[in-house]
């Protein structure tokens, strides 16, 4: 039901984006990948989805606006690309702080602002921003993360507002733990700040938020994201959806 809307989605060469990408692409949607990898899997990526890459680093303005301009216009927006760094706050080094509000906030500003007047004029558009348990919520040592993740839900929430008699949604999907490169890379910084092991941050920290006791499959953010886009979702914006086996409703 996706033919004929273009679907941009910021750090999709892994994890949670490339499974939203694949849930698009099997619907029929003309996919844009973004993020970084080595070329020959992104070209193979590419080959399996009918999808076009924009490898744009999204740290900066310029770098948005590059991705967006050789993106095109675009009906179906996902702002994904993210970053964690896991310290305490009198430790945590600025340039991380710095990066992580650009890349996991200010991005999707960007982003945005440069894509709604296209959805804006066609009367359609849908823009779903990958936010994350922890924009409802905190945990130690995620000051920057949580701060753009909380951030990242009241951006949202205004532009749904803004866009409410336009067509266009917005809206936040908030996983809680789903097992991706983001989740493996964070094991050893959380062992050093926490003294644990390995199997002790899986199971004690990660794992013990969620009741399910279950890993999120990035599949199933896939298929919530293609509800989003359905005609049926169209009262559905300014939302912030909670796929994370339960750990926000305790
Ligand atoms: P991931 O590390 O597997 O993928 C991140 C993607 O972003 C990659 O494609 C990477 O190349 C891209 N990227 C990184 N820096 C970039 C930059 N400067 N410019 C452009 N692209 C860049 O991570 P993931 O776990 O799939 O996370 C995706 C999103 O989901 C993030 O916003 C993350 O905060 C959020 N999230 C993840 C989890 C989880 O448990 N994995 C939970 C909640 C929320």
């Amino acid at each position: 039901f996706l033919s004929g809307k273009r679907a941009l989605i910021t750090g999709s060469t892994s994890g949670i984006g490339l499974a939203i990408a694949r849930a698009f692409a099997a619907e029929g949607a003309e996919v844009v990948l973004n993020g970084f990898g080595d070329a020959d899997e992104i070209a193979k990526l590419c080959d399996e989805l009918g999808a076009s890459h924009v490898g744009a680093d999204l740290l900066t303005a310029e770098g948005c606006e590059e991705l967006m301009e050789k993106a095109g216009p675009v009906d179906i927006l996902v702002n994904n690309a993210g970053m964690q760094h896991v310290s305490p706050v009198d430790e945590f080094p600025v340039d991380k702080w710095n990066a992580i509000i650009a890349l996991n906030l200010t991005a999707a500003f960007h982003t945005s602002r440069l894509a709604v007047p296209h959805m804006k004029q066609k009367g359609w558009g849908r823009i779903i921003n990958t936010a994350s348990a922890h924009s409802k919520t905190a945990s130690p040592f995620k000051s920057a993360y949580n701060a753009s993740k909380h951030g990242i839900d009241g951006f949202t929430k205004t532009i749904a507002l803004e866009l409410a008699q336009t067509g266009v949604t917005a809206n936040c999907i908030s996983p809680g733990y789903v097992w991706t490169p983001l989740i493996e890379g964070q094991i050893p910084d959380t062992m050093k700040a926490r003294g644990l092991s390995r199997d002790e941050v899986i199971n004690d920290v990660l794992l013990a938020k969620q009741p399910t006791k279950k890993f999120v499959q990035p599949s199933e953010i896939g298929a919530l994201a293609v509800f989003l886009c359905r005609e049926e979702a169209g009262n559905v914006t300014g939302a912030n959806w909670s796929i994370d086996g339960g750990w926000t409703a305790e």
